[in-house]
């Protein structure tokens, strides 16, 4: 399937299985078959305090279960777990490259062949568990193939380098794409060898322990993945500031990427690799095929409810086509299926939670209080739930709130240009550099635009389109390093140059 986007294949297939196997399954809110325990070292345990938080069900606003809740006494158990796996020695350590290939193969499979369950945990259609599977099974590709090089140095010598795990990984991810986001942690670290402790976001901790058990199912040694359900200021700030914690991989916010690279440079020097917030500009020409751009324009936004670090959220639309690509956006957005997960005919369901739903809100007020023009949407779309009306602002200048800070909802604002020059000076004037997009016929425009906007991503003609082959990551306040592709496993593993004398003659 293309990357987030539910085509008629998808449908039919989660359909089928849903059909089949979904009635056997429990509901989903009877969570008695995934363990709700912390997962250190291959065995569910309570969290060292007791203490748990509860899952709320977006959709209803009601508790799903109630998950243990790890803080730092909990994360050093793990690192202890993940530092033992590490050992050079270990199980871990003298497996071949291609077993571990093989196990990370394993895990795909596994999760191919639970996906209706996890579709239920997650609320949520099967395209998911397809990525999740594409991006191990391209990691487990790479395990036997990361190569190093012979070095011509100077002299008497042989040189080659060896490509090396780092080590203790921390892996600290988000909720908006949780099953997504474990997988584009753990392939390239396991791939190339590392061990790892993950927190998963509060918000979403369930498919993260069911991968657990199957982690555990499909044979991985103790210890080399460790899951921890936790709060960020404690079991997140415990691995980002652990003396034993070789690096930490983190997903978010741009504020708390912040507090993650202050914690590395105040503790041991980790290495840090950060993917964070974005406001991402799509650039309509008049040339485009308008038809395209206003449904790649609509998925680019309001695809995951809006709750995309990379969402095209700054719509810059030529002056001369602006008014027409308003109103079939606005009807576009009218049509846009708000409602239960469940339901095949949804196209958008609940946002994640009160606090995000809250937020969301606000910047809606502050959109109509700043002078935009509210051209649809712009309140709550159900009674009970997290449900928000898809949102158009239009006439949005520069200086906006909404047009400068990443609202992660539903709210797609629409600002005017006239020209090449000026539309790409100006979807450059924000401090975030994640993805960007253009629509339009004409290569030599395409070209113009996608060298001149510093993001890591662009986009032409196109929407929201990831491989598990290609680097994603931020340029400024999006980020540090690469997630996807070769330069993803790169950000996994240290060099090592081993230099051998080689006499020249018998002595
Ligand atoms: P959002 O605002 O979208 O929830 P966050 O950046 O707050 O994004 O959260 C992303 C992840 O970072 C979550 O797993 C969260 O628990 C974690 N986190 C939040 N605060 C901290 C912190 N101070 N230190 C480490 N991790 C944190």
């Amino acid at each position: 399937c293309s990357w987030g986007r539910v085509t008629d294949d998808d449908r039919l297939h989660c359909t089928i299985l849903c059909e089949s196997p979904l009635s056997a399954l429990p509901e989903p809110n009877q969570s008695s078959s995934v363990s709700l325990q912390l997962f250190i070292n291959n065995e569910w345990q309570d969290a060292i305090s007791k203490r748990s938080f509860p899952t709320i069900n977006p959709a209803t606003g009601e508790v799903i279960c109630q998950v243990a809740e790890a803080d730092k006494a909990d994360v050093d158990k793990a690192v202890k777990a993940a530092r033992e796996a590490f050992r050079f020695g270990s199980p871990w350590r003298r497996m071949d490259a291609s077993d571990r290939g093989l196990l990370l193969s394993r895990l795909a499979d596994a999760i191919e062949r639970d996906t209706a369950y996890l579709a239920v945990t997650l609320l949520s259609l099967v395209s998911w568990y397809l990525l999740n599977m594409e991006c191990s099974e391209y990691c487990a590709g790479w395990a036997d193939k990361w190569e190093g090089k012979t070095i011509p140095i100077d002299g008497d010598f042989f040189c080659y380098t060896r490509h090396e795990p780092i080590g203790v990984c921390g892996q600290i991810i988000p909720w908006n794409f949780p099953l997504l986001m474990q997988a584009w942690k753990l392939g390239p670290a396991l791939a190339t060898g590392n061990t790892v402790v993950m927190k998963v976001a509060e918000q979403t901790p369930l498919t993260a322990l069911y991968v657990a058990s199957l982690i555990k199912e499909v044979g991985f040694p103790p210890g080399v993945v460790n899951i921890l359900p936790g709060m960020g200021p404690s079991a997140g700030s415990a691995i980002a500031s652990h003396m034993d914690v070789d690096k930490v991989a983190f997903t978010g916010s741009t504020e708390v990427g912040h507090l993650i690279q202050q914690a590395s440079g105040s503790s041991n020097l980790k290495k840090v690799t950060l993917e964070l917030g974005g406001k991402s500009p799509n650039i309509i020409m008049s040339d485009a095929n308008m038809a395209e751009a206003v449904e790649q324009s609509h998925f680019a936004l309001f695809f995951n409810q809006g709750q995309c670090c990379c969402a095209g959220s700054r719509t810059y639309v030529q002056d001369t086509i602006y008014d027409e690509f308003m109103e079939r956006s606005v009807e576009r957005a009218k049509s846009r299926v708000v409602g239960d997960p469940f339901n095949m005919k949804t196209e958008q369901g609940p946002q994640v939670d009160e606090e995000q739903f809250k937020k969301i809100l606000g910047y809606i007020s502050s959109g109509k209080r700043e002078g935009a023009k509210l051209m649809c949407g712009g309140g709550v779309a159900a009674d009970r739930g997290y449900f928000i009306q898809p949102t158009i602002f239009g006439d949005v200048q520069d200086g906006m709130t909404i047009a400068r800070e990443e609202i992660f909802g539903p709210v797609m604002q629409i600002l005017k240009f006239k020209t090449l020059e000026e539309v790409v000076e100006r979807a450059n004037d924000t401090k975030y550099g994640l993805a960007a997009a253009v629509f339009t016929k004409d290569i030599d425009k395409a070209h113009y635009i996608s060298s001149g906007i510093r993001a890591g991503t662009v986009w032409i003609n196109c929407y929201n389109v990831f491989g598990a082959q290609a680097p994603f990551g931020g340029y400024k306040y999006s980020g540090n390093g690469r997630e996807l592709g070769e330069y993803g496993l790169d950000n996994y593993t240290e060099v090592k140059t081993v230099t051998i004398k080689v006499p020249q003659k018998n002595s």
